[in-house]
C-alpha cells in the first residue's frame, strides 16, 4: 500500500503552464510507488519553486489521498488507469503532470470547469482586478502625475470591460492549462467524480448515463467552495460570496465585507480603488489576524488607514438578511468572546450597499468527503 500527496499553488501552475509539454521523461516506467510528488511535509517541500507559503496553504485546501494499490478492483492487475484525479483546479493540474512526466496513464475528471477556483474565481480574476486598482490609484495620484510631466484631465471606468478583462484573462489561462493536459496525454473526463468502491470511480454529467473506471491510484482534489457561515443568507446580489464579487457585476457606493483576511483585504483594494466605501467587520480583535505581524502592520499604514475603510474587530456577523421589498441589508453584530448582541448595521437599500463574504475552507473538506462517497467505500 502507498499513498501519494500533492501541492497545489497558483504559482507552480503558472510555471506549469509557462513549460508546458516540454517535460523530461526520463522517469518514465518508474513504478508509482516510488514517486515522489511535491507535499505538505517539509521533506518533500525541498521541491524549490513550491517553498512559498501560498503552496502550502492551496495544498491544505486541496483534498488529497492516494488509494492503495492493493486489492485490485479491475480485472486481475490491470486498471485502465495508473492514476485518476478527481478535481482538475491547479492542484489536479499540477497532479497530472507529474504524473505523466513519471511516465503514469493519467485521467483527470472535472465537474465543472478546469482550473478550478484559482483560475476562474480567484488568484487570476482577484489579480486582474487589482491590476485594474492599482492602475487606477496611479491615475488619481495628481502630484505622482506631475512629477512625472503627465497631465490627467479625468479618470474613469468602464465596469463591464473591467469585469471582461478579468474574465477573458481567466478563461485564457483555463484555456493554457487544458491545453498544457491534453499536450501531455493526460485524458480530461467530464462529470462529476464519485469513488464507489475501492480503485473505481463513477462520473458524469446530470442527465447522462454515467461511466465508470479502474485506476490503481486514485488523487481527490477538489477544492474549496465558499464557506457561507449559519445564519447568513446569500441572494447574489445584496449579499455575495467571492465568487460573485469577482463577476464585478455592480460597484456600490458602500460594501462591507466579512472577514479581514487576504482575500477580504484585495477586494477593499479593488472596491476602494473603483470608489466604494468599505466596512470590515472581523471576529478577532484586530484586522489581518492571520498576517505575519509586521506585514500586518504595514498593510494597515498602507492599505487601510490611507483609503475609506472603517472596521468593527471582535465581532461576529451572526445573522445577515438580504435588502428585499425596500428593506435594507441587516447585519447584527454580537460580541465574539460574550456572544451579547452590540450593534444591527442598516445598510440602506438606495444607497446600493452590499455585502461580500470571505470564501473557506473548511466547509469543502465535509463537502468533498460527503459528496465523494466515503460513506460507501474505504480507501
Ligand atoms: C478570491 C480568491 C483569491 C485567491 N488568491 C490566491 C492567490 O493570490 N494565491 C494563491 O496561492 N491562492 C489564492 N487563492 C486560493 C486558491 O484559489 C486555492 O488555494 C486553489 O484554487 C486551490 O486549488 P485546488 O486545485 O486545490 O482546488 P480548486 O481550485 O477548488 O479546484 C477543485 C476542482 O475540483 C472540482 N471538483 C470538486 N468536486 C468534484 C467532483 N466530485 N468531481 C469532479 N470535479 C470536482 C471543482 O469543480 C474544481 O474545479 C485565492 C482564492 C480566492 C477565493
Amino acid at each position: 500500500m502507498h499513498s501519494v500527496s500533492i501541492s497545489a499553488s497558483a504559482s507552480a501552475s503558472a510555471s506549469a503552464i509557462a513549460s508546458g509539454g516540454a517535460r523530461s521523461k526520463a522517469a518514465a516506467g518508474r513504478r508509482p510507488s516510488e514517486i515522489r510528488f511535491c507535499g505538505l511535509r517539509g521533506d518533500a517541500l525541498a521541491c524549490g519553486s513550491l517553498r512559498a507559503s501560498h503552496a502550502a496553504a492551496a495544498t491544505s485546501r486541496a483534498v488529497l489521498r492516494a488509494a492503495s494499490a492493493n486489492g485490485a478492483a479491475g480485472s486481475g492487475d490491470r486498471f485502465d488507469y495508473d492514476l485518476v484525479i478527481i478535481g482538475a483546479g491547479v492542484g489536479g493540474h499540477g497532479a497530472a503532470l507529474h504524473a505523466v512526466e513519471e511516465g503514469l496513464k493519467t485521467a483527470i475528471i472535472e465537474g465543472d470547469v478546469v482550473g478550478g477556483t484559482c483560475v476562474n474565481r480567484g488568484c487570476v480574476p482577484s489579480k486582474a482586478l487589482l491590476a485594474v486598482s492599482g492602475r487606477m490609484r496611479e491615475l488619481h495620484d495628481e502630484h505622482h502625475m506631475k512629477s512625472l510631466g503627465l497631465q490627467v484631465s479625468s479618470t474613469g471606468y468602464d465596469r463591464q470591460a473591467v469585469a471582461d478583462h478579468a474574465n477573458n484573462l481567466a478563461s485564457k489561462i483555463r484555456s493554457n492549462l487544458t491545453n498544457s493536459m491534453k499536450a501531455m496525454g493526460v485524458d480530461i473526463l467530464t462529470g462529476f467524480g464519485k469513488i464507489v468502491g475501492k480503485q473505481r470511480v463513477r462520473y458524469g454529467k446530470v442527465g447522462f448515463p454515467e461511466k465508470e473506471i479502474t485506476a490503481k491510484n486514485i488523487i481527490i482534489a477538489t477544492g474549496s467552495v465558499p464557506f457561507v457561515p449559519k445564519g447568513i443568507e446569500i441572494d447574489g446580489k445584496t449579499v455575495f460570496t467571492s465568487d460573485h464579487a469577482l463577476k464585478l457585476e455592480s460597484v456600490p457606493d458602500w460594501i462591507a465585507i466579512v472577514g479581514s483576511g487576504y482575500i477580504g483585504l484585495e477586494f477593499s483594494d479593488v472596491y476602494t480603488a473603483l470608489g466604494s466605501e468599505v466596512t470590515f467587520v472581523e471576529a478577532l480583535d484586530q484586522l489581518m489576524p492571520g498576517f505575519d505581524p509586521e506585514i500586518a502592520k504595514l498593510a494597515q499604514r498602507v492599505l487601510i488607514n490611507t483609503r475609506k475603510i472603517d472596521y468593527h474587530t471582535g465581532v461576529f456577523a451572526s445573522k445577515i438578511t438580504p435588502a428585499k421589498d425596500g428593506k435594507p441589508v441587516l447585519i447584527e453584530l454580537i460580541d465574539a468572546k460574550t456572544k451579547e448582541h452590540k450593534e444591527t448595521l442598516e445598510v440602506n437599500y438606495i444607497l446600493n450597499i452590499f455585502l461580500f463574504l470571505y470564501a473557506g475552507v473548511t466547509i469543502a473538506v465535509l463537502l468533498a468527503t460527503s459528496l465523494l462517497g466515503y460513506n460507501t467505500c474505504t480507501l
